[in-house]
Formats: structure tokens, sequence, C-alpha cells
């Protein structure tokens, strides 16, 4: 029986890239629905070719033209984000990859987990926004996360055989980004072509702009928070330029294990699709002979203020990271729109976090509402700095 794979965001970076290691085990796995946003002409090759039960186009403008482009194969066609909520839950689904980007990504997962679907975890904001929620509805449902960005599914194998043994702490690498070596001043005045030029990973470009802001990383942290059921102050952040350590544990005893690869993300990908077993990959691998050289650093907060404000966030608690969220994706788009300069954005998202309205015990239609206001909130800040 082939593992049939709901794929949420299947023409993105990591949609692709899945795409790509079903194709590797065509034996193993199906892509059982592909689903997008925008980009139908993508979706329909995709649909094409993999020939899936169903998809999806999140953007109802487009479905005509996905309807007519697939008329002649036997592929149910569905649009808006309601229907994404359906297909996770199909009978025939085993496994759902969240790989589409941003808030959107809660409300399939919920669903998905409520359905006991195993969950492959790409769209941390999920996380972010409500991991309490999330977490405490896996446990209920015993539905597995297993995690798909690098770092995590890193931790995930350092942490496989070690169930009885306490963690001390959870080393999160990070790259550093483009902007890694340059002063505030620098940073004043960096643009979004230089940000969207990531040094390791071609990734989307919300993704790209928080690896340059460092946002993603404390994403990362949170993400971490939920996913291993550690306390804020036990994860650590160290900087790694190479990208080849992709994450570390260390245990009681103070032995630190790490998990090393090249940067691709078919290998978590893989990792989360097989788990708990290893599949042959024809991707490339490290070469010590290259004389290779690891190198770590402390990540600067105050460069990097994004960071800080993500840690803030995970301290405080409550609805506070959701908070974050949706103001750092306002910030996002109007930094790839040039409205907000790249030091800004961390302004923006601060000031949000004092005006909006503070929930200590969130449930999920508070994070809808949190998401509006910090939404609302974000954009007032930018209107005004925008005109000032
Ligand atoms: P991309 O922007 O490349 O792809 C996003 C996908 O989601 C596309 O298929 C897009 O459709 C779809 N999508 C976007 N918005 C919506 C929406 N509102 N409703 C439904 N579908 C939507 O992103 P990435 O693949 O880079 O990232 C996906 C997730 O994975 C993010 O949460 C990211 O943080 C996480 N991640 C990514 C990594 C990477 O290497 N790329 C690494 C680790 C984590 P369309 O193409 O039509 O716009
Ligand atoms: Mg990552």
């Amino acid at each position: 029986m082939k593992k049939q794979i709901a794929i949420l965001g299947s023409t993105g970076s990591i949609g692709t890239q899945a795409l790509q290691v079903i194709k590797e085990h065509p034996d193993q796995y199906e892509a059982y629905a592909l689903t997008a946003n925008n980009r139908v002409e993508d979706l329909i090759n995709q649909a094409r070719e993999f020939k899936p039960e169903v998809v999806v186009i999140a953007n109802e403008d487009k479905y005509r033209q996905l309807k007519e482009a697939l008329a002649d194969l036997p592929i149910k066609v569905y649009a808006g984000s309601d229907a994404l909520c359906q297909i996770v839950q199909e009978s025939e689904v085993d496994m759902v990859l969240t790989a589409m980007v941003g808030y959107a990504g809660l409300r399939p997962t919920l669903k998905a987990i409520q359905a006991h679907k195993t969950i492959a975890l790409a769209n941390k904001e999920t996380l972010v926004v409500a991991g309490d929620l999330v977490s405490r509805l896996a446990l209920a449902n015993g539905t597995p996360i297993l995690p798909v960005d690098s770092e995590h599914s890193a931790v995930f194998q350092c942490l496989v055989g070690e169930a009885d043994n306490a963690v001390e702490k959870i080393i999160l690498t990070a790259s550093g980004g483009p902007f890694r070596t340059y002063s505030i001043k620098q940073l004043a005045t960096v643009t979004k072509e230089q940000a969207l030029h990531h040094p390791n990973w071609h990734m989307g470009a919300k993704i790209t702009i928080d690896s340059a802001t460092m946002m993603n990383k404390g994403f990362e942290v949170i993400e971490a928070r939920w996913l291993f059921g550690v306390e804020p102050s036990q994860i650590e952040v160290v900087v790694h330029p190479q990208s080849v350590i992709h994450s570390m544990v260390q245990f009681t005893d103070g032995v630190v294990k790490a998990q090393l690869g090249m940067p691709d993300m078919r290998i978590p990908i893989q990792y989360a699709f097989s788990y708990p077993d290893r599949l042959h990959a024809s991707f490339p691998r490290l070469d010590f002979a290259r004389c290779m050289e690891l190198t770590f650093e402390q990540p600067d907060q105050t460069r990097f203020r994004n960071l800080s404000l993500a840690y803030e966030a995970l301290r405080q608690g409550g609805n506070m990271p959701c908070i974050v969220n949706a103001a750092n994706e306002v910030c996002v788009h109007a930094f790839l729109e040039d409205r907000v300069s790249f030091l800004g954005m961390s302004d923006i998202i601060a000031r949000t976090m004092q005006r909006a309205t503070f929930v200590t015990h969130p449930d999920y239609e508070d994070y809808v509402r949190t998401d509006t206001e910090a939404r609302r909130i974000a954009n007032e800040l930018l209107g005004t700095k925008h005109k000032g």
C-alpha cells in the first residue's frame, strides 16, 4: 500500500521538492492531493504529471481555468480555503504535508489533526501562532507531528532512541543569512533584492526574508518549544554559516549529538515521509575530504532584533507569538513592495506587540481575532510611517 500524501502548497519550494521525493520512491508514495494559491499553470502541470485524486486552488478566481485544463482527466477539482480543510480529512489520506506559507496553514492543519492524519509539518507559522493549541490537540488525538524544517528534523533525528533520556538543551543552528556580517548602518539601507539572495538555501520569498531578519530563527525557537516540549531557556541559537550541522541536542551527561548533511530540504522531507525508516536517496553527499571548515558564532540580537522579539513573545506566551506572526507577515509583504525598510520591520512588530490585546489563555477564536487585530495595527503603523 502506497502512502497517500496530501501536499498543501505543492507549487512552492517545499511542495516541489516533496514531489521530487515522491518521484524518487514511486513504489512508496503517491500524491493524493495537490494544492496551490495562485500559480494555476504550475498546479495544472503537476496534476498532469502526478495524477492526484484531487486538486485545490485556494484562490477561487482561478477555478475555471484549472477545471477546464484538467477536464480530460478523472481528477476532482475544488477551490477555496474550505476545500483545503475538507480534503485533508478524506479517508484515503495517510499524511498531510503542510507546505503552504503563513497563518493560512493553521486551519487545515487543525482539521487534519482532528481527522488523525499524520502531519509532516513545514508550515512553522502554525506552531508559532497556536503552538499550545496545536500540540494539545495532537496529543489528545494521538496524531504525530513530524518536523520537516531542517533544524527540527535534525533535533528529531538526534532524539531517536533517547525516549527515556532528559534533554538539557536544544541547539538550533542558523546560517546567519545574507547580512550576517553587516553593521546596523549597512542594514538600514539593504534592499529586497539583497535580502532575497540567501547564501545556502533556495526558498520561498517569505521565509527568505525571515531568514535575512533572523525572524525565521526566532520562529524556529518557538517551533522547537512546542515540537519537543522543552522550556524556552533550554533552546539556544548558534550561528553556523556553512549550514552543514543542521542542529544539535545536548543531554544531561553533557554529550552533544548533531545531525549533519548537505543543505538540501529533500532530505528532511523524505525523513518525515519515511520515519521511522530511512530510504535510499540519490541526492548529493557531504564530502569531508574537501577540506570542510565548520565555524560557529553567537547571534547578535541587537543587529537582528527580530530574534529577540520572538524570544520575548515566547517568554510572554499567550497570544503574543500570534501577534508577532501577524505583524511580521504584514511587514514582510510591505518590505517586498518597498513600503518599509529592513530595520523598520522590527519597529512595526515591536509596536504591534505593545498595542494588540493580550490574551493569556487563547482558544481558536481568540487566535483568529488576534490575527485580524494585529494585522490591522501593523497596517496602520505602516500607513502612518509611509505618509510621515
Ligand atoms: P513558497 O512561497 O515557495 O510556497 C508556498 C506554497 O503555499 C505555494 O504552493 C503557494 O501557492 C501556497 N500558498 C501560499 N499562500 C496560500 C494560501 N493563503 N492558501 C493556500 N495556499 C497558499 O513557500 P516555501 O515552500 O518556501 O515555504 C512553505 C512553508 O514551509 C513555510 O511555512 C516555510 O516557513 C516552511 N519552510 C520552508 C523551507 C524552505 O526551504 N523553503 C524550509 C523550512 C520551512 P502559489 O504557488 O499558488 O502561490
Ligand atoms: Mg529551518
